[in-house]
Protein backbone atom coordinates (compact mmCIF):
# COMPACT_ATOMS: atom_id res chain seq x y z
CA UNK A 1 0.00 0.00 0.00
CA UNK A 2 1.12 3.10 -0.91
CA UNK A 3 0.68 6.85 0.39
CA UNK A 4 0.96 8.64 -2.18
CA UNK A 5 -1.67 9.75 -4.68
CA UNK A 6 -1.51 7.96 -7.48
CA UNK A 7 -0.79 10.47 -10.31
CA UNK A 8 1.18 8.48 -12.22
CA UNK A 9 1.33 5.33 -13.94
CA UNK A 10 4.49 4.09 -12.70
CA UNK A 11 7.08 1.44 -14.57
CA UNK A 12 7.93 -1.71 -12.16
CA UNK A 13 11.48 -0.44 -11.95
CA UNK A 14 12.94 1.13 -8.42
CA UNK A 15 15.98 2.83 -8.92
CA UNK A 16 18.90 3.19 -6.70
CA UNK A 17 21.72 4.67 -8.22
CA UNK A 18 22.72 6.16 -11.67
CA UNK A 19 26.01 7.36 -13.25
CA UNK A 20 25.71 8.68 -17.05
CA UNK A 21 23.36 6.67 -19.31
CA UNK A 22 23.27 4.21 -17.07
CA UNK A 23 20.56 3.58 -14.10
CA UNK A 24 21.24 0.65 -11.26
CA UNK A 25 17.83 -0.60 -9.77
CA UNK A 26 17.43 -2.44 -6.73
CA UNK A 27 17.44 -5.91 -7.58
CA UNK A 28 20.67 -4.84 -9.34
CA UNK A 29 19.86 -4.96 -13.18
CA UNK A 30 21.43 -1.86 -14.96
CA UNK A 31 19.16 -0.09 -17.51
CA UNK A 32 20.61 1.97 -20.51
CA UNK A 33 18.38 5.38 -19.67
CA UNK A 34 17.17 6.87 -23.12
CA UNK A 35 14.83 9.18 -21.07
CA UNK A 36 17.28 10.96 -18.98
CA UNK A 37 14.43 11.91 -16.80
CA UNK A 38 12.10 13.37 -19.45
CA UNK A 39 14.83 15.32 -20.71
CA UNK A 40 16.51 16.50 -17.48
CA UNK A 41 19.41 14.71 -17.14
CA UNK A 42 21.33 16.34 -20.23
CA UNK A 43 24.70 15.54 -18.85
CA UNK A 44 23.72 11.77 -17.48
CA UNK A 45 22.95 10.61 -13.84
CA UNK A 46 25.41 12.54 -11.43
CA UNK A 47 27.48 14.13 -14.07
CA UNK A 48 30.71 14.89 -11.89
CA UNK A 49 30.76 18.58 -12.52
CA UNK A 50 27.18 19.37 -11.35
CA UNK A 51 27.81 16.92 -8.24
CA UNK A 52 30.66 18.99 -7.33
CA UNK A 53 29.16 22.33 -7.73
CA UNK A 54 26.36 21.07 -5.13
CA UNK A 55 28.13 19.40 -2.60
CA UNK A 56 30.48 22.30 -2.21
CA UNK A 57 27.57 24.76 -2.23
CA UNK A 58 25.43 22.26 -0.02
CA UNK A 59 28.78 22.87 2.43
CA UNK A 60 28.75 26.86 2.09
CA UNK A 61 24.99 27.77 2.07
CA UNK A 62 21.87 26.24 0.47
CA UNK A 63 19.03 29.05 0.79
CA UNK A 64 18.72 32.81 1.78
CA UNK A 65 15.39 33.98 0.04
CA UNK A 66 15.13 36.45 -2.94
CA UNK A 67 15.21 39.37 -0.19
CA UNK A 68 19.00 39.45 -0.67
CA UNK A 69 21.69 39.67 -3.76
CA UNK A 70 22.35 36.53 -4.63
CA UNK A 71 26.17 35.99 -6.78
CA UNK A 72 25.02 32.82 -8.16
CA UNK A 73 22.35 33.93 -9.78
CA UNK A 74 23.64 37.19 -11.53
CA UNK A 75 26.36 34.61 -13.18
CA UNK A 76 23.74 32.18 -14.37
CA UNK A 77 21.19 34.86 -15.72
CA UNK A 78 24.65 36.37 -17.22
CA UNK A 79 24.98 32.82 -18.62
CA UNK A 80 21.36 32.78 -20.12
CA UNK A 81 21.66 36.28 -21.79
CA UNK A 82 24.94 35.47 -23.46
CA UNK A 83 23.28 32.54 -25.14
CA UNK A 84 19.82 33.83 -25.79
CA UNK A 85 18.56 36.86 -26.96
CA UNK A 86 16.79 38.28 -23.91
CA UNK A 87 18.40 40.20 -21.09
CA UNK A 88 16.43 39.30 -17.72
CA UNK A 89 15.64 36.28 -16.29
CA UNK A 90 13.59 35.60 -13.36
CA UNK A 91 14.05 32.38 -11.50
CA UNK A 92 11.67 29.54 -10.28
CA UNK A 93 11.36 26.06 -9.45
CA UNK A 94 9.58 24.43 -12.67
CA UNK A 95 8.82 24.48 -16.20
CA UNK A 96 5.26 24.93 -15.50
CA UNK A 97 6.41 27.89 -12.96
CA UNK A 98 8.06 29.23 -16.33
CA UNK A 99 5.70 29.68 -18.00
CA UNK A 100 2.84 30.69 -15.50
CA UNK A 101 5.41 33.44 -15.10
CA UNK A 102 5.89 34.44 -19.22
CA UNK A 103 1.64 34.27 -19.06
CA UNK A 104 1.32 36.59 -16.21
CA UNK A 105 4.00 38.83 -17.69
CA UNK A 106 2.28 39.19 -21.09
CA UNK A 107 -0.88 40.19 -19.53
CA UNK A 108 0.85 42.75 -17.44
CA UNK A 109 3.35 44.55 -20.04
CA UNK A 110 0.82 44.37 -22.69
CA UNK A 111 -2.26 45.06 -20.96
CA UNK A 112 -4.31 42.74 -23.14
CA UNK A 113 -5.83 39.18 -21.84
CA UNK A 114 -5.67 36.52 -25.19
CA UNK A 115 -2.89 34.25 -25.64
CA UNK A 116 -2.97 31.94 -28.92
CA UNK A 117 -1.44 28.78 -28.31
CA UNK A 118 -1.61 25.15 -30.10
CA UNK A 119 -3.15 21.69 -30.72
CA UNK A 120 -1.08 19.51 -29.12
CA UNK A 121 0.72 21.46 -26.82
CA UNK A 122 2.53 20.98 -23.19
CA UNK A 123 3.27 23.93 -21.37
CA UNK A 124 2.40 22.50 -17.74
CA UNK A 125 0.24 21.50 -14.68
CA UNK A 126 -0.56 24.68 -12.73
CA UNK A 127 -3.85 26.02 -13.81
CA UNK A 128 -2.02 28.89 -16.39
CA UNK A 129 0.36 26.62 -17.86
CA UNK A 130 -2.92 24.23 -18.08
CA UNK A 131 -5.08 26.39 -19.54
CA UNK A 132 -2.45 27.24 -22.04
CA UNK A 133 -2.19 23.40 -22.81
CA UNK A 134 -3.40 22.50 -26.30
CA UNK A 135 -4.60 18.87 -25.01
CA UNK A 136 -8.65 17.87 -23.90
CA UNK A 137 -6.97 14.89 -21.29
CA UNK A 138 -4.71 17.54 -19.49
CA UNK A 139 -8.17 19.59 -18.60
CA UNK A 140 -10.03 17.03 -17.68
CA UNK A 141 -12.27 17.89 -14.65
CA UNK A 142 -10.49 20.87 -13.90
CA UNK A 143 -12.73 23.45 -15.61
CA UNK A 144 -13.15 26.15 -15.73
CA UNK A 145 -9.76 27.48 -17.02
CA UNK A 146 -8.32 30.43 -17.00
CA UNK A 147 -10.18 32.21 -19.84
CA UNK A 148 -8.51 33.77 -23.20
CA UNK A 149 -6.69 30.72 -24.58
CA UNK A 150 -7.35 30.07 -27.52
CA UNK A 151 -5.83 26.49 -29.62
CA UNK A 152 -4.19 26.70 -32.66
CA UNK A 153 -3.81 24.12 -35.18
CA UNK A 154 0.10 23.48 -35.30
CA UNK A 155 1.87 24.18 -38.43
CA UNK A 156 -1.02 26.43 -40.05
CA UNK A 157 -0.34 29.96 -40.39
CA UNK A 158 -4.08 31.02 -41.49
CA UNK A 159 -5.09 29.90 -38.58
CA UNK A 160 -3.00 32.31 -36.80
CA UNK A 161 -3.44 35.18 -38.79
CA UNK A 162 -7.61 34.67 -38.59
CA UNK A 163 -7.21 34.53 -34.85
CA UNK A 164 -5.56 37.60 -34.04
CA UNK A 165 -7.30 40.60 -32.70
CA UNK A 166 -6.84 43.35 -30.62
CA UNK A 167 -6.78 41.70 -27.31
CA UNK A 168 -3.86 38.97 -28.32
CA UNK A 169 -1.31 39.50 -25.81
CA UNK A 170 1.17 36.60 -26.88
CA UNK A 171 1.85 33.84 -29.15
CA UNK A 172 2.86 30.97 -26.79
CA UNK A 173 4.51 27.81 -28.43
CA UNK A 174 6.93 24.75 -28.56
CA UNK A 175 9.16 25.00 -31.52
CA UNK A 176 9.27 21.15 -31.47
CA UNK A 177 6.06 19.66 -29.74
CA UNK A 178 7.95 17.20 -26.94
CA UNK A 179 4.63 15.62 -24.82
CA UNK A 180 2.23 16.42 -28.16
CA UNK A 181 4.47 13.87 -30.24
CA UNK A 182 7.37 15.13 -31.32
CA UNK A 183 6.20 17.62 -33.85
CA UNK A 184 8.60 19.93 -35.77
CA UNK A 185 7.31 23.29 -36.52
CA UNK A 186 8.03 24.32 -40.19
CA UNK A 187 10.77 27.00 -40.24
CA UNK A 188 8.18 29.43 -42.49
CA UNK A 189 5.64 28.95 -40.25
CA UNK A 190 7.63 29.82 -37.08
CA UNK A 191 9.76 32.41 -38.89
CA UNK A 192 5.67 33.90 -39.90
CA UNK A 193 4.74 33.40 -36.28
CA UNK A 194 7.51 36.14 -35.78
CA UNK A 195 6.63 38.42 -38.54
CA UNK A 196 2.86 38.48 -36.88
CA UNK A 197 4.10 38.99 -33.77
CA UNK A 198 5.94 42.03 -34.46
CA UNK A 199 3.16 43.31 -37.20
CA UNK A 200 0.22 43.35 -34.34
CA UNK A 201 2.28 44.44 -31.47
CA UNK A 202 2.22 40.77 -30.13
CA UNK A 203 5.16 39.37 -27.43
CA UNK A 204 6.67 35.77 -29.47
CA UNK A 205 6.87 33.34 -26.32
CA UNK A 206 8.81 30.14 -27.56
CA UNK A 207 8.79 27.23 -24.28
CA UNK A 208 11.88 25.91 -24.18
CA UNK A 209 11.32 23.17 -21.07
CA UNK A 210 11.67 20.53 -23.32
CA UNK A 211 13.68 21.64 -26.28
CA UNK A 212 16.34 24.03 -24.28
CA UNK A 213 19.81 23.26 -22.63
CA UNK A 214 21.45 22.02 -25.87
CA UNK A 215 18.90 19.01 -26.47
CA UNK A 216 19.08 19.75 -30.13
CA UNK A 217 21.98 20.79 -30.66
CA UNK A 218 21.95 24.55 -29.96
CA UNK A 219 21.48 26.07 -26.54
CA UNK A 220 17.71 26.72 -27.43
CA UNK A 221 15.62 25.09 -30.38
CA UNK A 222 14.26 28.29 -31.57
CA UNK A 223 17.93 29.59 -32.61
CA UNK A 224 17.68 26.89 -35.60
CA UNK A 225 14.80 29.22 -36.71
CA UNK A 226 16.54 32.61 -37.12
CA UNK A 227 13.71 34.03 -34.89
CA UNK A 228 14.39 36.34 -31.91
CA UNK A 229 11.39 35.49 -29.42
CA UNK A 230 10.52 38.19 -26.16
CA UNK A 231 9.98 35.49 -23.94
CA UNK A 232 11.93 32.27 -23.50
CA UNK A 233 10.94 29.55 -20.37
CA UNK A 234 13.35 26.86 -19.16
CA UNK A 235 13.69 24.16 -16.69
CA UNK A 236 14.27 20.53 -17.13
CA UNK A 237 18.07 20.36 -18.33
CA UNK A 238 18.66 23.42 -16.64
CA UNK A 239 19.35 22.15 -13.17
CA UNK A 240 20.74 18.58 -14.59
CA UNK A 241 18.08 17.09 -11.79
CA UNK A 242 18.68 19.95 -9.40
CA UNK A 243 14.62 21.18 -9.78
CA UNK A 244 14.80 24.76 -11.27
CA UNK A 245 13.32 26.72 -13.67
CA UNK A 246 14.09 30.32 -15.21
CA UNK A 247 12.34 32.85 -17.52
CA UNK A 248 14.37 34.95 -20.24
CA UNK A 249 12.67 38.17 -21.37
CA UNK A 250 13.55 41.21 -23.54
CA UNK A 251 15.36 44.53 -21.90
CA UNK A 252 11.58 46.15 -22.76
CA UNK A 253 9.44 43.76 -20.36
CA UNK A 254 11.76 44.72 -17.18
CA UNK A 255 9.18 47.80 -15.87
CA UNK A 256 6.70 45.13 -16.24
CA UNK A 257 8.26 42.94 -13.69
CA UNK A 258 8.79 46.05 -10.95
CA UNK A 259 9.34 44.83 -7.04
CA UNK A 260 6.27 43.18 -5.64
CA UNK A 261 5.03 42.02 -8.93
CA UNK A 262 6.13 38.49 -9.42
CA UNK A 263 7.85 36.21 -6.85
CA UNK A 264 8.83 32.57 -5.75
CA UNK A 265 10.78 31.84 -2.24
CA UNK A 266 12.89 28.66 -3.62
CA UNK A 267 13.42 30.41 -7.16
CA UNK A 268 17.20 30.93 -7.92
CA UNK A 269 18.23 29.89 -4.35
CA UNK A 270 22.28 29.17 -4.20
CA UNK A 271 22.24 25.37 -4.31
CA UNK A 272 19.69 25.46 -7.50
CA UNK A 273 22.46 27.92 -9.05
CA UNK A 274 25.24 26.11 -8.08
CA UNK A 275 23.83 23.04 -9.99
CA UNK A 276 22.37 25.46 -12.87
CA UNK A 277 26.23 26.72 -13.15
CA UNK A 278 27.83 23.92 -13.37
CA UNK A 279 25.17 22.42 -16.41
CA UNK A 280 25.58 25.59 -18.26
CA UNK A 281 29.10 25.65 -18.16
CA UNK A 282 29.98 22.15 -19.26
CA UNK A 283 26.85 22.31 -22.24
CA UNK A 284 26.94 25.71 -23.54
CA UNK A 285 30.30 24.85 -25.41
CA UNK A 286 30.43 24.64 -29.05
CA UNK A 287 32.43 21.33 -28.80
CA UNK A 288 29.50 19.88 -26.23
CA UNK A 289 26.81 21.22 -29.34
CA UNK A 290 28.52 20.49 -32.15
CA UNK A 291 28.72 16.70 -30.47
CA UNK A 292 25.25 16.78 -29.81
CA UNK A 293 24.51 17.17 -33.83
CA UNK A 294 26.54 14.73 -34.74
CA UNK A 295 25.27 12.11 -32.62
CA UNK A 296 21.45 13.26 -33.35
CA UNK A 297 22.43 12.70 -36.71
CA UNK A 298 24.34 9.60 -36.86
CA UNK A 299 21.07 8.63 -34.42
CA UNK A 300 18.37 9.86 -37.01
CA UNK A 301 20.08 8.40 -40.05
CA UNK A 302 20.22 4.66 -38.44
CA UNK A 303 16.87 4.66 -37.46
CA UNK A 304 16.08 6.09 -41.00
CA UNK A 305 17.61 3.50 -42.58
CA UNK A 306 16.22 0.55 -40.90
CA UNK A 307 12.63 1.63 -40.95
CA UNK A 308 12.79 2.62 -44.39
CA UNK A 309 10.70 -0.70 -45.80
CA UNK A 310 8.66 -0.92 -42.51
CA UNK A 311 4.70 -0.81 -42.66
CA UNK A 312 5.22 -0.02 -38.50
CA UNK A 313 7.25 3.25 -38.44
CA UNK A 314 5.40 6.32 -40.71
CA UNK A 315 8.06 8.65 -39.93
CA UNK A 316 11.06 9.06 -38.00
CA UNK A 317 12.03 13.04 -36.93
CA UNK A 318 13.89 14.79 -34.66
CA UNK A 319 16.56 17.38 -33.99
CA UNK A 320 19.58 16.52 -32.01
CA UNK A 321 18.92 13.78 -29.41
CA UNK A 322 14.93 15.17 -29.31
CA UNK A 323 13.77 12.20 -31.60
CA UNK A 324 10.20 10.42 -32.52
CA UNK A 325 9.93 7.46 -34.03
CA UNK A 326 5.68 7.58 -35.28
CA UNK A 327 4.27 4.14 -35.29
CA UNK A 328 1.27 2.90 -37.25
CA UNK A 329 0.04 1.56 -33.95
CA UNK A 330 0.18 1.38 -29.94
CA UNK A 331 3.50 1.63 -28.78
CA UNK A 332 3.02 1.00 -25.16
CA UNK A 333 4.06 -2.78 -25.67
CA UNK A 334 7.13 -2.47 -27.70
CA UNK A 335 7.95 0.23 -24.46
CA UNK A 336 7.17 -2.58 -21.97
CA UNK A 337 9.49 -5.31 -24.01
CA UNK A 338 12.02 -3.07 -24.20
CA UNK A 339 12.05 -2.20 -20.59
CA UNK A 340 12.51 -6.11 -20.17
CA UNK A 341 15.66 -6.16 -21.89
CA UNK A 342 16.99 -3.30 -19.72
CA UNK A 343 16.20 -0.25 -22.45
CA UNK A 344 14.11 2.80 -20.88
CA UNK A 345 12.41 4.46 -23.82
CA UNK A 346 9.66 7.03 -23.57
CA UNK A 347 6.32 7.80 -25.45
CA UNK A 348 4.66 11.17 -26.34
CA UNK A 349 1.02 10.01 -27.17
CA UNK A 350 0.20 6.75 -28.01
CA UNK A 351 1.84 5.85 -31.18
CA UNK A 352 5.00 7.95 -30.93
CA UNK A 353 8.27 6.20 -29.75
CA UNK A 354 10.38 9.44 -28.06
CA UNK A 355 14.06 9.09 -27.73
CA UNK A 356 15.58 11.53 -25.14
CA UNK A 357 18.71 9.78 -24.60
CA UNK A 358 21.45 12.05 -22.26
CA UNK A 359 23.71 14.54 -24.51
CA UNK A 360 26.60 12.67 -23.07
CA UNK A 361 25.40 9.48 -24.45
CA UNK A 362 27.92 7.26 -26.56
CA UNK A 363 27.82 6.02 -30.05
CA UNK A 364 28.18 2.45 -28.83
CA UNK A 365 25.09 3.00 -26.59
CA UNK A 366 23.05 4.51 -29.40
CA UNK A 367 24.40 1.45 -31.43
CA UNK A 368 23.29 -1.02 -28.91
CA UNK A 369 19.54 0.69 -28.84
CA UNK A 370 19.06 0.10 -32.11
CA UNK A 371 19.75 -2.86 -32.52
CA UNK A 372 16.74 -3.47 -29.57
CA UNK A 373 14.54 -1.71 -31.46
CA UNK A 374 15.68 -3.67 -34.48
CA UNK A 375 15.44 -6.80 -32.52
CA UNK A 376 11.71 -5.80 -31.26
CA UNK A 377 10.57 -5.14 -34.20
CA UNK A 378 11.79 -7.84 -36.12
CA UNK A 379 13.71 -5.97 -38.17
CA UNK A 380 16.37 -8.04 -40.38
CA UNK A 381 19.04 -6.58 -42.43
N1 LIG B 1 6.62 22.85 -21.07
C1 LIG B 1 7.05 21.80 -21.77
C2 LIG B 1 7.35 21.96 -23.23
C3 LIG B 1 7.22 20.55 -21.15
O1 LIG B 1 7.63 19.50 -21.87
C4 LIG B 1 6.92 20.45 -19.77
C5 LIG B 1 7.04 19.16 -19.08
O2 LIG B 1 7.06 18.11 -19.66
C6 LIG B 1 6.48 21.58 -19.09
C7 LIG B 1 6.35 22.78 -19.77
C8 LIG B 1 6.17 21.52 -17.62
O3 LIG B 1 7.33 21.43 -16.88
P1 LIG B 1 7.30 20.98 -15.34
O4 LIG B 1 6.85 19.56 -15.30
O5 LIG B 1 8.72 21.18 -14.89
O6 LIG B 1 6.35 21.90 -14.65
Amino acid sequence: MSAIFPTYARWEIEVESGKGTVLKATDGKEYLDFTSGIAVCNLGHCHEAVVEAVKEQAEKLWHVSNLFHIPLQEEVAETLVQHSDGQYVFFCNSGAEANEAAIKLARKYTGKTKILTFAQSFHGRTFGSMSATGQAKIHDGYGPLLNEFQYLPYNDIQSVKKAIDDNVAAIMLEVIQGEGGVHIGDRTFIQEIEALCQEHDILLMIDEVQTGIGRTGKPFAYQHYGISPDIVTVAKGLGNGFPVGAMIGKEKLKEAFSPGSHGSTFGGNPLAMAAAKATLNTIFTDDFLTNVTTLGEYFMQQLTTIFADSSLVKEVRGKGLMIGIECTENVTEILKKLREQQVLILNAGPNVIRLLPPLTVTKAEIDLVIEKIKENYCITI
